[in-house]
């Protein structure tokens, strides 16, 4: 170690480590893969990802295990999905199995960042792939850059699992109903800057979107999916503006595991008034339970969490996702990818 890391106490933000790895596509195929200790990359100004948005990105994580083991959780749903969002994009798709020997690299070289077991941090692990060939014409690029850095990341609930709030504000999208929502991109997370700030003033945690088409249906939770629990039901919006989460698809299979039933369905703002419980879920956070919606738009409040803890079946989703990431409990389904010798 050059510096001691303080583990417990990382943000989420970005801690440089030692290496990261490349791969480019030219000529119609993917080269070698390149190892680099240098954070930045060299770009031509013209490169299509600048000026007209060729990018895609991925988000997961790699966790040291009660066993010592390092696993690395559902790799390969993450390397399909950049898949389809590299085709969503008119950008060359990787191959699951280049994906998943990067991400393997990218962990092996950077072992020493892997955070300790028990620190409640993980190696959050970023792919991502931008068009690089110049054009100022609007066109797709012929060639791409691949690449995966890592970095750190402390535990998400510094406080506790505690429930934070939530509003619903209908002047902002995120996306178009047709539009790039079911896909990875940066440009969506731009679109929703202005909205995600205006929360944050009025002291939210994050927007709840509604159906970009008729307003009617709750939509995605920020950058994150939408869930609740109404009567003992895990209810979660079906949408194709909804980016398909590899967390709320995993809980889903554990609340099934559970007994619980599971519908992906439309739900209507009015329906919040009967949930029990609420939750965003991404890679971040596995689950930040929901406290209160406030539609801002009728004045109504739901409140969702009157105790201000999360609900029981949150709380026993969070803590068995966790549990398997740490290998606590048994991959019944092989989620994990254990990176043996590190
Ligand atoms: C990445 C992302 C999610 C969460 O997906 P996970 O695979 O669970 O991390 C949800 N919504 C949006 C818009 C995202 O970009």
């Amino acid at each position: 170690m050059k510096e001691e890391i303080d583990w417990s106490n990382l943000s989420f933000g970005y801690i440089p480590t030692d290496y990261n790895v490349r791969c480019t596509y030219r000529d119609g195929k993917w080269g070698e893969i390149e190892v680099s200790d240098s954070p930045y990359i060299n770009l031509h100004i013209a490169a299509t990802s600048l000026h007209y948005g060729q990018e895609i990105f991925e988000g997961l994580k790699a966790f040291r295990g009660k066993d010592g083991k390092v696993r690395v959780f559902r790799m390969i749903e993450n390397a399909r999905r950049i898949i389809n969002s590299a085709k969503g994009l008119l950008m060359a798709p990787v191959t699951e199995e280049l994906f998943c020997e990067m991400v393997e690299k990218a962990v092996r070289l950077n072992a020493r960042f892997i955070p300790p077991y028990g620190s409640g941090a993980s190696l959050y692990i970023r792919p991502l792939e931008i068009g690089i060939s110049p054009s100022v014409g609007v066109r797709a690029s012929t060639e791409y850059t691949f690449i995966i850095l890592v970095t750190p990341v402390g535990p998400y609930f510094k406080s506790g699992f505690k429930p934070t709030n939530i509003c619903i504000m209908r002047q902002y999208d995120r996306v178009a109903p047709k539009g790039t929502g079911r896909f990875k991109t940066g440009g969506n997370y731009a679109a929703s800057l202005v909205a995600g700030e205006h929360a944050h003033e009025l002291g939210y945690a994050s927007v709840l979107y509604l159906d970009p088409k008729e307003k009617k249906y709750l939509d995605e939770c920020g950058p994150a999916n939408f869930f609740a629990i109404k009567d003992g039901v895990y209810i979660t919006p079906a949408s194709e503006s909804i980016l398909p989460s590899v967390t709320n698809r995993s809980l889903m299979q554990l609340a099934r595991d559970m007994g619980i039933e599971v519908q992906e369905r439309h739900i209507t703002v009015d329906e919040l008034s009967e949930v029990q419980e609420a939750a965003a879920c991404g890679t971040a956070a596995v689950a930040s339970p929901v406290g209160e919606i406030d539609d801002l738009d009728t004045g109504h409040k739901y409140v969702i969490a009157s105790n201000g803890e999360a609900g029981p079946v949150t709380t026993a989703l969070y803590n068995k996702l966790r549990a398997v990431q740490l290998g606590e409990e048994l991959d019944v389904h092989g989620w994990n990818t254990v990176i043996e010798g590190i």
